[in-house]
């Protein structure tokens, strides 16, 4: 780890061992002048919840918290009372990453499984898992729970989501989004972020800033204002009103005034297309889902990761064996994406 510090190599393991983008960087020193008042009553607050409102081009309620694990659970528990539950894909962060948290700060809230092709839930599981019970003996479902990019980097597309509002609308369902990687997403599709949002009846978006270049902080937006009331009790509760709030608005500020976000998430985008493109000229390499975002899912023999480790290279294999996922983040170079491809293609030639 101390070495790879010191030689500031980039990795391949999530989009969160990147460090900070400058214009982050440079708006968290702007904001560092003198005293301003404490716990969000601040101007770079009130300016980054203003350009959200912007992108959105909606009028909408902003919170800011630390993490997206705090954002979801909280968001999440906003929208349901402790007797509901929430329909999310098996291999959803909040199921998977959150050690129990939407379930902890909704009071038991259950969370209801669905599974689905490269990470997408289908509008045909959500009705079937919400007529399978409807007695007053089982909790009630009220939230579907949806993450964009997918954790197997794959994307719903306009068309998806508006199937799913049909039929969230139908059972009666809220819907929260985990953006951790929404810029991803909207970089992907080239839409405007409204049509993946509140035009989709999306009523709460947990919009990731980690992954695309800030320190901290992810956004909370209420699309439906009426849901975020009292939201701020629930975040003080949870000990996630920062007192130096400026510092976790500002960075949003840097990185949306100038479009560092889309900018950024392009460039990790056009960093894990390039890895797909140069990975499939190498025999043997399967990939496990369709590269759409920052993403890219590959499958070689275990002894290859094992010798890629050993070279230094970081990844994740948690999906499958053999399988490794290979995040790009704002930060990542085509020199990056070569060195690894030179590697993976030595090793999977030398049998
Ligand atoms: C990274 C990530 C989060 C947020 O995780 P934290 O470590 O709590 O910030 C949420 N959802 C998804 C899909 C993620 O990949």
């Amino acid at each position: 780890m101390t070495e790879s510090i010191s030689t500031g190599r980039r990795h391949f393991a999530s989009d969160n061992y990147s460090g900070i983008c400058p214009e982050a960087w440079e708006a968290m020193a702007r904001a560092n002048h003198g005293h301003v008042p404490a716990y969000g009553d601040d101007e770079w607050t009130t300016k980054a919840a203003d350009l959200l409102r912007e992108l959105f081009e909606v009028n909408c309620e902003v919170f800011f918290a630390f993490n997206g694990t705090a954002s979801n659970a909280l968001a999440l528990s906003s929208l349901c009372q402790s007797y509901h539950s929430i329909i999310c894909h098996e291999l959803a962060h909040a199921e998977t990453d959150e050690c129990g948290a939407p379930e902890f700060f909704s009071n038991g809230s259950k969370i209801l499984l669905v599974s689905g092709e490269e990470g997408r839930i289908r509008p045909e599981s959500v009705s079937h898992i919400v007529q399978r019970r409807c007695d007053i003996h089982y909790p009630k479902p009220r939230v579907l729970s949806l993450t964009q990019a997918t954790e197997l980097g794959t994307l719903y597309s306009i068309d998806d989501l508006l199937q799913l509002q049909e039929v969230a609308r139908r059972h009666e369902l809220r819907i929260h989004m985990d953006g951790a990687r929404f810029s991803n997403a909207v970089a992907s599709l080239g839409v405007a972020p409204k049509e993946i949002t509140w035009k989709a009846g999306v009523d709460v978006l947990c919009f990731g800033g980690t992954k695309n270049g800030m320190a901290v902080g992810e956004a909370i937006i209420f699309f439906k204002k009426e849901l975020a009331q009292e939201f701020a009790y629930r975040c003080k509760q949870a000990g996630q009103l920062a007192s130096k709030m400026r510092f976790l608005s500002a960075p949003w500020v840097g990185i949306l005034e100038n479009g560092a976000w889309l900018r950024h998430a392009t460039n990790a985008n056009r960093m894990a297309e390039l890895l797909e493109t140069s990975l499939k000229q190498i025999p043997g390499v399967e990939f496990m889902s369709e590269r759409q975002a920052n993403a890219v899912f590959a499958r070689f023999r275990p002894e290859v990761a094992t010798t890629l480790r050993a070279r230094g290279w970081r990844f994740y294999t948690f999906i499958g064996s053999g399988g490794a996922r290979f995040m790009c983040s704002w930060d990542t170079t085509e020199e990056d994406v070569n060195a690894l491809v030179h590697d993976v293609r030595e090793l999977m030639q030398a049998k």
